[in-house]
Protein backbone atom coordinates (compact mmCIF):
# COMPACT_ATOMS: atom_id res chain seq x y z
CA UNK A 1 0.00 0.00 0.00
CA UNK A 2 1.36 3.45 -1.12
CA UNK A 3 -1.84 5.55 -0.63
CA UNK A 4 -3.06 5.17 3.02
CA UNK A 5 -6.97 6.57 2.68
CA UNK A 6 -8.06 8.92 4.99
CA UNK A 7 -10.98 11.15 5.09
CA UNK A 8 -10.45 15.31 4.44
CA UNK A 9 -12.98 17.48 6.75
CA UNK A 10 -14.31 19.97 4.02
CA UNK A 11 -15.48 22.04 7.10
CA UNK A 12 -11.92 22.65 8.05
CA UNK A 13 -10.89 25.34 4.96
CA UNK A 14 -10.99 26.14 1.19
CA UNK A 15 -9.86 23.37 -1.32
CA UNK A 16 -8.19 25.69 -4.07
CA UNK A 17 -8.82 24.33 -7.42
CA UNK A 18 -6.54 25.42 -10.52
CA UNK A 19 -7.33 24.47 -14.02
CA UNK A 20 -9.79 24.78 -16.68
CA UNK A 21 -12.02 22.86 -19.03
CA UNK A 22 -14.21 20.00 -18.63
CA UNK A 23 -11.50 18.05 -16.04
CA UNK A 24 -11.91 21.24 -13.80
CA UNK A 25 -15.56 21.42 -13.92
CA UNK A 26 -15.44 17.64 -13.13
CA UNK A 27 -13.54 18.40 -10.05
CA UNK A 28 -15.51 21.05 -8.98
CA UNK A 29 -18.65 19.03 -9.65
CA UNK A 30 -17.20 16.74 -7.11
CA UNK A 31 -16.22 19.16 -4.70
CA UNK A 32 -19.16 21.06 -4.52
CA UNK A 33 -20.94 17.92 -4.28
CA UNK A 34 -19.25 16.82 -1.24
CA UNK A 35 -19.96 20.41 0.32
CA UNK A 36 -16.48 21.84 0.23
CA UNK A 37 -15.33 25.56 -0.31
CA UNK A 38 -13.60 25.53 -3.26
CA UNK A 39 -11.38 28.71 -4.31
CA UNK A 40 -10.93 28.29 -7.86
CA UNK A 41 -8.31 29.79 -10.07
CA UNK A 42 -9.13 29.47 -13.66
CA UNK A 43 -6.06 29.26 -15.74
CA UNK A 44 -7.65 30.41 -19.19
CA UNK A 45 -9.68 32.96 -17.51
CA UNK A 46 -13.28 31.19 -18.04
CA UNK A 47 -14.90 31.47 -14.46
CA UNK A 48 -17.93 29.37 -16.00
CA UNK A 49 -20.15 28.56 -13.04
CA UNK A 50 -23.42 27.49 -15.32
CA UNK A 51 -25.37 24.73 -14.16
CA UNK A 52 -24.29 24.41 -10.68
CA UNK A 53 -27.59 24.73 -8.21
CA UNK A 54 -27.31 28.25 -6.34
CA UNK A 55 -26.36 26.92 -3.20
CA UNK A 56 -23.17 25.13 -4.19
CA UNK A 57 -21.77 27.44 -6.57
CA UNK A 58 -22.26 30.04 -3.31
CA UNK A 59 -19.37 27.82 -2.25
CA UNK A 60 -16.87 28.32 -5.71
CA UNK A 61 -14.79 31.65 -4.67
CA UNK A 62 -13.95 33.01 -8.37
CA UNK A 63 -9.82 33.47 -7.62
CA UNK A 64 -8.15 36.04 -10.62
CA UNK A 65 -5.25 37.14 -8.91
CA UNK A 66 -2.22 34.20 -10.02
CA UNK A 67 -2.52 31.12 -8.17
CA UNK A 68 1.70 30.55 -8.00
CA UNK A 69 1.51 33.93 -5.35
CA UNK A 70 -1.99 33.55 -4.12
CA UNK A 71 -2.06 33.51 -0.04
CA UNK A 72 -2.53 29.68 1.16
CA UNK A 73 -3.06 30.18 4.30
CA UNK A 74 -5.58 28.10 5.63
CA UNK A 75 -6.02 25.86 2.46
CA UNK A 76 -6.67 22.73 3.18
CA UNK A 77 -5.54 21.04 -0.15
CA UNK A 78 -4.49 21.74 -3.47
CA UNK A 79 -5.84 20.07 -6.78
CA UNK A 80 -4.86 21.22 -10.52
CA UNK A 81 -7.71 19.74 -13.43
CA UNK A 82 -6.73 20.90 -16.66
CA UNK A 83 -4.16 22.92 -15.60
CA UNK A 84 -1.34 22.61 -18.27
CA UNK A 85 2.04 23.72 -17.21
CA UNK A 86 0.62 25.33 -14.13
CA UNK A 87 0.38 22.01 -12.48
CA UNK A 88 3.79 20.61 -11.66
CA UNK A 89 4.61 24.11 -10.50
CA UNK A 90 1.32 24.56 -8.46
CA UNK A 91 2.74 20.62 -6.76
CA UNK A 92 6.24 22.38 -5.87
CA UNK A 93 4.49 25.17 -4.17
CA UNK A 94 1.84 23.28 -2.40
CA UNK A 95 4.39 20.81 -0.75
CA UNK A 96 7.08 23.12 -0.12
CA UNK A 97 4.77 24.33 2.34
CA UNK A 98 3.73 20.96 3.18
CA UNK A 99 -0.49 21.42 1.83
CA UNK A 100 -1.62 18.09 0.00
CA UNK A 101 -1.62 18.50 -3.77
CA UNK A 102 -3.12 16.44 -6.83
CA UNK A 103 -2.45 16.85 -9.95
CA UNK A 104 -4.40 15.32 -12.53
CA UNK A 105 -3.34 12.18 -14.27
CA UNK A 106 0.17 13.34 -12.99
CA UNK A 107 1.18 10.76 -10.15
CA UNK A 108 4.77 12.49 -9.90
CA UNK A 109 3.17 16.03 -8.71
CA UNK A 110 0.42 14.44 -6.32
CA UNK A 111 0.88 13.86 -3.12
CA UNK A 112 -2.83 12.71 -2.74
CA UNK A 113 -4.78 10.61 -5.47
CA UNK A 114 -8.57 10.11 -5.53
CA UNK A 115 -10.26 7.14 -4.86
CA UNK A 116 -13.55 5.89 -6.42
CA UNK A 117 -16.23 6.62 -3.70
CA UNK A 118 -19.48 5.07 -2.66
CA UNK A 119 -21.15 7.81 -1.35
CA UNK A 120 -24.23 6.87 1.05
CA UNK A 121 -24.33 9.93 3.30
CA UNK A 122 -22.40 9.21 6.78
CA UNK A 123 -21.11 6.04 5.29
CA UNK A 124 -18.57 6.67 2.49
CA UNK A 125 -15.92 3.99 0.70
CA UNK A 126 -12.85 5.09 -0.80
CA UNK A 127 -11.10 2.58 -3.16
CA UNK A 128 -8.23 2.70 -4.57
CA UNK A 129 -5.94 1.10 -7.06
CA UNK A 130 -2.50 3.47 -5.99
CA UNK A 131 -3.31 5.17 -8.83
CA UNK A 132 -2.52 1.94 -11.53
CA UNK A 133 -5.92 1.27 -12.63
CA UNK A 134 -9.05 3.45 -12.47
CA UNK A 135 -11.21 0.76 -14.56
CA UNK A 136 -10.63 -1.72 -11.94
CA UNK A 137 -11.69 0.77 -8.91
CA UNK A 138 -14.88 1.19 -10.62
CA UNK A 139 -15.39 -2.28 -10.83
CA UNK A 140 -14.64 -2.87 -7.30
CA UNK A 141 -16.87 0.22 -6.74
CA UNK A 142 -20.08 -1.59 -8.48
CA UNK A 143 -19.62 -4.82 -6.14
CA UNK A 144 -19.68 -2.58 -3.28
CA UNK A 145 -22.66 -0.39 -4.09
CA UNK A 146 -24.08 -3.82 -5.16
CA UNK A 147 -23.69 -4.97 -1.56
CA UNK A 148 -24.75 -2.45 0.63
CA UNK A 149 -27.92 -1.65 1.85
CA UNK A 150 -29.68 1.78 0.43
CA UNK A 151 -29.50 3.35 3.70
CA UNK A 152 -26.42 2.37 5.30
CA UNK A 153 -25.89 6.16 5.59
CA UNK A 154 -29.16 6.53 7.22
CA UNK A 155 -28.27 4.02 9.67
CA UNK A 156 -24.72 5.43 10.89
CA UNK A 157 -26.56 9.10 10.91
CA UNK A 158 -28.65 7.34 13.41
CA UNK A 159 -26.15 6.04 15.52
CA UNK A 160 -24.30 9.10 15.06
CA UNK A 161 -27.43 10.59 16.62
CA UNK A 162 -27.40 8.40 19.40
CA UNK A 163 -23.97 7.69 20.50
CA UNK A 164 -23.41 10.71 23.41
CA UNK A 165 -26.64 9.31 25.24
CA UNK A 166 -25.76 5.38 24.93
CA UNK A 167 -22.11 6.36 25.97
CA UNK A 168 -23.41 7.98 29.16
CA UNK A 169 -25.49 5.18 29.83
CA UNK A 170 -23.21 2.59 29.35
CA UNK A 171 -19.55 3.33 30.49
CA UNK A 172 -18.10 0.02 29.73
CA UNK A 173 -16.97 0.02 26.22
CA UNK A 174 -17.14 -3.62 25.20
CA UNK A 175 -20.75 -4.11 26.37
CA UNK A 176 -21.47 -0.77 24.27
CA UNK A 177 -20.19 -2.08 21.70
CA UNK A 178 -22.42 -5.35 21.77
CA UNK A 179 -25.08 -2.58 22.33
CA UNK A 180 -24.81 -0.90 19.01
CA UNK A 181 -24.15 -4.76 16.95
CA UNK A 182 -27.44 -5.70 18.56
CA UNK A 183 -29.24 -2.35 17.21
CA UNK A 184 -27.05 -2.79 13.75
CA UNK A 185 -28.16 -6.09 13.52
CA UNK A 186 -31.76 -6.16 15.11
CA UNK A 187 -34.94 -5.08 14.48
CA UNK A 188 -34.11 -1.46 15.37
CA UNK A 189 -31.34 -1.48 12.42
CA UNK A 190 -33.79 -3.24 9.96
CA UNK A 191 -36.55 -0.14 10.88
CA UNK A 192 -33.83 2.01 9.71
CA UNK A 193 -33.14 0.24 6.69
CA UNK A 194 -36.41 -0.21 5.53
CA UNK A 195 -37.16 3.62 5.83
CA UNK A 196 -39.08 3.82 8.87
CA UNK A 197 -36.67 5.99 11.08
CA UNK A 198 -39.57 7.26 13.05
CA UNK A 199 -40.12 3.74 14.50
CA UNK A 200 -36.25 3.00 14.93
CA UNK A 201 -36.43 6.09 16.82
CA UNK A 202 -39.36 4.69 19.34
CA UNK A 203 -38.26 2.11 19.42
CA UNK A 204 -34.80 2.95 20.67
CA UNK A 205 -36.39 5.10 23.44
CA UNK A 206 -38.50 2.37 24.87
CA UNK A 207 -35.27 0.80 25.65
CA UNK A 208 -35.39 1.12 29.43
CA UNK A 209 -31.95 -0.70 30.53
CA UNK A 210 -29.83 -0.68 27.66
CA UNK A 211 -26.77 -2.46 29.46
CA UNK A 212 -29.68 -5.52 29.84
CA UNK A 213 -30.33 -4.92 26.39
CA UNK A 214 -26.73 -5.54 25.41
CA UNK A 215 -26.02 -9.02 27.27
CA UNK A 216 -26.06 -8.20 31.01
CA UNK A 217 -22.90 -8.77 32.11
CA UNK A 218 -20.11 -7.09 30.56
CA UNK A 219 -17.52 -9.34 30.31
CA UNK A 220 -19.05 -12.85 31.14
CA UNK A 221 -18.13 -16.37 30.68
CA UNK A 222 -21.88 -16.47 28.99
CA UNK A 223 -20.66 -14.31 26.26
CA UNK A 224 -16.97 -16.32 25.46
CA UNK A 225 -17.05 -18.62 22.39
CA UNK A 226 -15.24 -20.30 20.19
CA UNK A 227 -15.54 -20.43 16.41
CA UNK A 228 -13.43 -23.30 14.54
CA UNK A 229 -13.43 -21.50 11.22
CA UNK A 230 -11.67 -23.29 8.03
CA UNK A 231 -9.24 -20.84 6.28
CA UNK A 232 -8.80 -22.41 2.81
CA UNK A 233 -5.77 -23.44 1.28
CA UNK A 234 -4.34 -20.01 0.72
CA UNK A 235 -6.88 -17.44 -1.28
CA UNK A 236 -8.36 -15.34 0.53
CA UNK A 237 -11.38 -15.37 -1.60
CA UNK A 238 -12.14 -18.48 -0.89
CA UNK A 239 -13.05 -18.08 2.26
CA UNK A 240 -16.81 -18.64 3.02
CA UNK A 241 -19.20 -15.61 3.52
CA UNK A 242 -19.53 -16.85 7.31
CA UNK A 243 -15.78 -17.21 7.83
CA UNK A 244 -15.31 -13.58 7.06
CA UNK A 245 -18.06 -12.81 9.08
CA UNK A 246 -16.33 -14.72 11.99
CA UNK A 247 -13.01 -12.92 11.40
CA UNK A 248 -14.64 -9.71 11.04
CA UNK A 249 -15.92 -10.07 14.92
CA UNK A 250 -12.83 -11.72 16.75
CA UNK A 251 -11.16 -10.60 19.64
CA UNK A 252 -8.68 -12.83 19.15
CA UNK A 253 -7.28 -15.28 16.49
CA UNK A 254 -5.66 -18.83 16.79
CA UNK A 255 -3.81 -19.16 13.50
CA UNK A 256 -1.66 -21.66 12.51
CA UNK A 257 1.26 -21.78 10.00
CA UNK A 258 -0.79 -23.35 6.72
CA UNK A 259 -2.55 -20.08 7.08
CA UNK A 260 -2.04 -17.56 4.66
CA UNK A 261 -1.44 -13.78 5.60
CA UNK A 262 -4.05 -12.45 3.54
CA UNK A 263 -6.25 -14.76 4.92
CA UNK A 264 -5.22 -13.37 8.11
CA UNK A 265 -5.23 -9.76 7.06
CA UNK A 266 -9.49 -10.38 6.87
CA UNK A 267 -9.53 -10.27 10.57
CA UNK A 268 -10.89 -7.40 12.66
CA UNK A 269 -8.01 -5.16 12.61
CA UNK A 270 -7.74 -5.16 16.48
CA UNK A 271 -8.51 -8.56 16.75
CA UNK A 272 -5.62 -9.79 18.82
CA UNK A 273 -3.21 -12.61 16.51
CA UNK A 274 -1.61 -15.93 18.06
CA UNK A 275 0.51 -17.88 16.08
CA UNK A 276 0.06 -21.33 17.28
CA UNK A 277 0.75 -23.96 15.10
CA UNK A 278 4.79 -25.44 14.21
CA UNK A 279 6.91 -24.03 12.16
CA UNK A 280 9.47 -25.50 9.82
CA UNK A 281 12.44 -26.88 12.30
CA UNK A 282 10.41 -25.71 15.02
CA UNK A 283 7.84 -27.45 17.44
CA UNK A 284 4.90 -25.39 18.12
CA UNK A 285 3.47 -24.73 21.47
CA UNK A 286 1.44 -28.55 21.17
CA UNK A 287 -2.36 -29.38 21.07
CA UNK A 288 -2.97 -29.15 24.94
CA UNK A 289 -1.40 -25.74 25.08
CA UNK A 290 -3.82 -24.17 22.52
CA UNK A 291 -6.81 -25.90 23.68
CA UNK A 292 -5.62 -23.97 27.07
CA UNK A 293 -5.24 -21.33 25.28
CA UNK A 294 -8.91 -21.34 23.26
CA UNK A 295 -10.61 -22.31 26.31
CA UNK A 296 -9.05 -19.02 28.41
CA UNK A 297 -10.05 -16.81 25.66
CA UNK A 298 -13.28 -18.01 25.97
CA UNK A 299 -14.27 -17.80 29.07
CA UNK A 300 -12.82 -14.19 29.34
CA UNK A 301 -15.62 -13.35 27.52
CA UNK A 302 -13.87 -13.14 24.36
CA UNK A 303 -14.91 -14.07 20.83
CA UNK A 304 -11.69 -16.28 19.78
CA UNK A 305 -11.72 -17.61 16.24
CA UNK A 306 -9.45 -20.34 15.68
CA UNK A 307 -8.27 -20.52 12.36
CA UNK A 308 -6.90 -23.43 10.48
CA UNK A 309 -5.97 -24.23 7.02
CA UNK A 310 -7.57 -25.77 4.52
CA UNK A 311 -11.01 -27.51 6.57
CA UNK A 312 -10.23 -27.86 10.93
CA UNK A 313 -12.03 -31.49 10.16
CA UNK A 314 -9.78 -32.54 7.48
CA UNK A 315 -6.47 -33.57 8.81
CA UNK A 316 -6.62 -30.71 11.05
CA UNK A 317 -7.12 -32.14 14.63
CA UNK A 318 -10.36 -29.80 14.82
CA UNK A 319 -12.29 -33.26 16.38
CA UNK A 320 -9.71 -33.12 19.17
CA UNK A 321 -10.67 -29.14 19.99
CA UNK A 322 -13.90 -29.53 19.87
CA UNK A 323 -13.75 -32.22 22.26
CA UNK A 324 -11.62 -30.17 24.72
CA UNK A 325 -14.04 -27.17 24.03
CA UNK A 326 -16.85 -29.25 24.97
CA UNK A 327 -15.40 -30.76 28.12
CA UNK A 328 -14.53 -27.74 29.21
CA UNK A 329 -18.55 -26.26 28.42
CA UNK A 330 -17.27 -23.51 26.10
CA UNK A 331 -19.56 -23.03 23.36
CA UNK A 332 -18.32 -23.15 19.88
CA UNK A 333 -19.35 -23.59 16.96
CA UNK A 334 -17.55 -24.42 13.45
CA UNK A 335 -17.33 -22.91 10.51
CA UNK A 336 -16.13 -25.14 7.30
CA UNK A 337 -13.05 -24.54 4.77
CA UNK A 338 -12.17 -25.22 1.43
CA UNK A 339 -9.53 -28.15 2.47
CA UNK A 340 -6.54 -28.25 0.21
CA UNK A 341 -7.58 -31.32 -1.95
CA UNK A 342 -10.56 -29.38 -3.45
CA UNK A 343 -8.11 -26.25 -3.90
CA UNK A 344 -6.09 -27.82 -5.52
CA UNK A 345 -8.26 -29.64 -8.01
CA UNK A 346 -10.00 -26.13 -8.86
CA UNK A 347 -7.38 -24.16 -9.52
CA UNK A 348 -5.82 -27.50 -11.97
CA UNK A 349 -8.62 -28.80 -13.37
CA UNK A 350 -8.46 -32.25 -11.73
CA UNK A 351 -11.74 -33.83 -11.85
CA UNK A 352 -11.47 -35.86 -8.92
CA UNK A 353 -14.23 -38.26 -9.78
CA UNK A 354 -15.24 -38.52 -13.68
CA UNK A 355 -17.59 -40.87 -14.94
CA UNK A 356 -17.38 -44.33 -15.77
CA UNK A 357 -13.51 -43.49 -14.60
CA UNK A 358 -13.49 -42.37 -11.10
CA UNK A 359 -16.38 -43.49 -8.74
CA UNK A 360 -14.39 -43.13 -5.41
CA UNK A 361 -11.94 -40.83 -3.55
CA UNK A 362 -9.65 -41.90 -1.05
CA UNK A 363 -8.24 -38.92 1.26
CA UNK A 364 -5.49 -40.04 3.33
CA UNK A 365 -2.69 -38.92 5.14
CA UNK A 366 0.88 -40.12 5.40
CA UNK A 367 3.08 -37.51 7.39
CA UNK A 368 6.02 -39.27 7.82
CA UNK A 369 7.55 -43.26 6.39
CA UNK A 370 6.47 -44.85 9.38
CA UNK A 371 2.43 -43.56 8.84
CA UNK A 372 2.64 -44.72 5.50
CA UNK A 373 3.79 -47.83 6.34
CA UNK A 374 0.10 -47.84 8.90
CA UNK A 375 -1.60 -46.97 5.68
CA UNK A 376 -3.45 -50.26 4.76
CA UNK A 377 -2.67 -49.77 0.96
CA UNK A 378 -4.27 -52.68 -0.25
CA UNK A 379 -7.91 -50.98 0.13
CA UNK A 380 -6.76 -48.34 -2.70
CA UNK A 381 -6.25 -50.58 -5.35
CA UNK A 382 -9.47 -49.77 -7.14
CA UNK A 383 -8.60 -48.39 -10.23
CA UNK A 384 -11.33 -46.27 -10.17
CA UNK A 385 -10.52 -44.20 -6.82
CA UNK A 386 -8.83 -41.36 -6.64
CA UNK A 387 -6.39 -41.03 -3.55
CA UNK A 388 -5.25 -37.75 -2.53
CA UNK A 389 -2.73 -37.41 0.36
CA UNK A 390 -2.04 -34.91 2.41
CA UNK A 391 1.74 -34.00 4.26
CA UNK A 392 2.94 -37.08 1.63
CA UNK A 393 5.73 -34.84 0.65
CA UNK A 394 8.43 -36.80 2.39
CA UNK A 395 6.49 -40.47 2.34
CA UNK A 396 6.42 -40.14 -0.97
CA UNK A 397 8.70 -42.73 -1.72
CA UNK A 398 6.63 -44.90 0.70
CA UNK A 399 3.05 -43.72 -0.80
CA UNK A 400 4.57 -45.31 -4.43
CA UNK A 401 5.65 -48.55 -2.97
CA UNK A 402 2.70 -48.97 -0.93
CA UNK A 403 0.63 -48.21 -4.12
CA UNK A 404 1.84 -50.58 -6.38
CA UNK A 405 2.80 -53.02 -4.05
CA UNK A 406 -1.39 -52.54 -3.83
CA UNK A 407 -0.88 -53.76 -7.58
CA UNK A 408 -2.37 -49.95 -8.94
CA UNK A 409 -0.31 -49.60 -12.20
CA UNK A 410 2.95 -47.71 -12.51
CA UNK A 411 1.85 -45.85 -15.29
CA UNK A 412 -1.70 -44.19 -13.02
CA UNK A 413 -1.23 -40.67 -13.75
CA UNK A 414 -0.02 -38.37 -10.55
CA UNK A 415 -0.13 -35.16 -9.44
CA UNK A 416 2.09 -32.94 -6.94
CA UNK A 417 0.28 -29.48 -6.38
CA UNK A 418 1.97 -27.06 -4.42
CA UNK A 419 1.12 -23.83 -2.45
CA UNK A 420 -2.28 -24.05 -4.43
CA UNK A 421 -4.70 -21.33 -4.78
CA UNK A 422 -1.72 -18.85 -3.94
CA UNK A 423 0.45 -16.21 -5.94
CA UNK A 424 3.11 -19.00 -6.30
CA UNK A 425 1.49 -22.56 -6.80
CA UNK A 426 3.35 -24.99 -8.69
CA UNK A 427 1.95 -28.22 -10.11
CA UNK A 428 4.19 -31.35 -11.62
CA UNK A 429 2.86 -34.32 -13.06
CA UNK A 430 3.96 -37.06 -14.72
CA UNK A 431 3.60 -41.10 -13.45
CA UNK A 432 3.30 -42.79 -10.41
CA UNK A 433 6.60 -44.68 -10.94
CA UNK A 434 8.55 -41.24 -11.04
CA UNK A 435 6.77 -39.97 -8.06
CA UNK A 436 9.71 -38.98 -5.89
CA UNK A 437 11.33 -37.44 -8.66
CA UNK A 438 8.05 -35.06 -9.36
CA UNK A 439 8.83 -34.28 -5.56
CA UNK A 440 12.18 -33.14 -6.17
CA UNK A 441 10.78 -30.58 -8.73
CA UNK A 442 8.65 -29.29 -6.22
CA UNK A 443 9.85 -25.51 -4.96
CA UNK A 444 8.89 -26.13 -1.13
CA UNK A 445 5.33 -27.20 0.12
CA UNK A 446 2.71 -27.30 1.55
CA UNK A 447 1.88 -29.54 -1.40
CA UNK A 448 -0.63 -32.42 -1.89
CA UNK A 449 -0.48 -35.57 -3.77
CA UNK A 450 -3.09 -36.47 -6.59
CA UNK A 451 -3.14 -40.02 -7.44
CA UNK A 452 -5.37 -42.00 -10.31
CA UNK A 453 -6.52 -41.64 -13.90
CA UNK A 454 -8.26 -38.32 -13.66
CA UNK A 455 -5.12 -36.58 -13.17
CA UNK A 456 -5.07 -36.95 -16.79
CA UNK A 457 -7.56 -34.49 -17.38
CA UNK A 458 -6.27 -31.98 -15.68
CA UNK A 459 -4.91 -28.63 -17.07
CA UNK A 460 -1.06 -29.23 -16.35
CA UNK A 461 -1.38 -32.47 -17.84
CA UNK A 462 -2.54 -31.34 -20.97
CA UNK A 463 0.35 -28.61 -21.29
CA UNK A 464 2.77 -30.96 -20.85
CA UNK A 465 1.67 -33.46 -23.14
CA UNK A 466 1.89 -30.32 -25.89
CA UNK A 467 4.49 -29.79 -24.89
CA UNK A 468 6.33 -33.53 -25.41
CA UNK A 469 4.04 -33.31 -28.88
CA UNK A 470 5.76 -29.64 -29.64
CA UNK A 471 9.08 -31.18 -28.68
CA UNK A 472 8.30 -34.83 -30.74
CA UNK A 473 7.87 -32.19 -33.76
CA UNK A 474 11.02 -30.56 -32.71
CA UNK A 475 13.26 -33.68 -33.16
CA UNK A 476 11.01 -35.19 -36.06
CA UNK A 477 11.94 -31.75 -38.10
CA UNK A 478 15.74 -31.97 -37.00
N1 LIG B 1 -6.89 -29.02 7.20
C1 LIG B 1 -6.04 -28.87 6.05
C2 LIG B 1 -4.98 -29.95 5.97
C3 LIG B 1 -3.95 -29.86 7.05
S1 LIG B 1 -2.74 -31.09 6.88
C4 LIG B 1 -6.92 -28.90 4.80
O1 LIG B 1 -8.11 -29.21 4.90
O2 LIG B 1 -6.41 -28.56 3.72
C5 LIG B 1 -1.46 -30.23 6.06
C6 LIG B 1 -1.34 -30.68 4.63
O3 LIG B 1 -2.37 -30.11 3.86
C7 LIG B 1 -0.07 -30.25 3.94
O4 LIG B 1 1.00 -31.11 4.25
C8 LIG B 1 -0.48 -30.39 2.49
O5 LIG B 1 -0.49 -31.73 2.09
C9 LIG B 1 -1.91 -29.93 2.54
N2 LIG B 1 -2.02 -28.49 2.23
C10 LIG B 1 -2.49 -27.51 3.01
N3 LIG B 1 -2.50 -26.33 2.37
C11 LIG B 1 -2.04 -26.56 1.13
C12 LIG B 1 -1.81 -25.75 -0.01
N4 LIG B 1 -2.07 -24.45 -0.02
N5 LIG B 1 -1.31 -26.35 -1.12
C13 LIG B 1 -1.06 -27.68 -1.15
N6 LIG B 1 -1.26 -28.47 -0.10
C14 LIG B 1 -1.73 -27.94 1.04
Amino acid sequence: MRFLPVFLDLQAGPVLLVGAGDLARAKLRLLAAAGARIRWYATDGQHDVSGFAPADASRIELANDDPLTADLAGVIAVLCAGAGDVGPAMSARARAVGLPVNVMDDLAHSTFIFPAIVDRGDVVVAIGTGGSSPVVARRVRERIEAVLPARIGDLAGFIGRWRKTIHGRIPEFPLRRRFWERIVDGPIGALVLAGRPDQAEAALKDIADPSAFAGVQPLGKAEGRVTLVGAGPGDPDLLTVKALRALQDADIVFYDELVSPEVLDRARRDAARVAVGRRVGKPGIGQDAINALMIEAAQSGQRAVRLKGGDPFVFGRGGEEVEALRQAGVAYSIIPGITAGLGAAAQFEVPLTFRHEALRITFLTAHKARDAETVDWSTLTDEKMTVVVYMGMTAASSVRAGLLAAGRSPQTPVGVFARVTRPDAQAVVGRLDELPVLIDRIDGGPAILIIGDVVAHSAPWRDSNLHQLASYFQVAAE
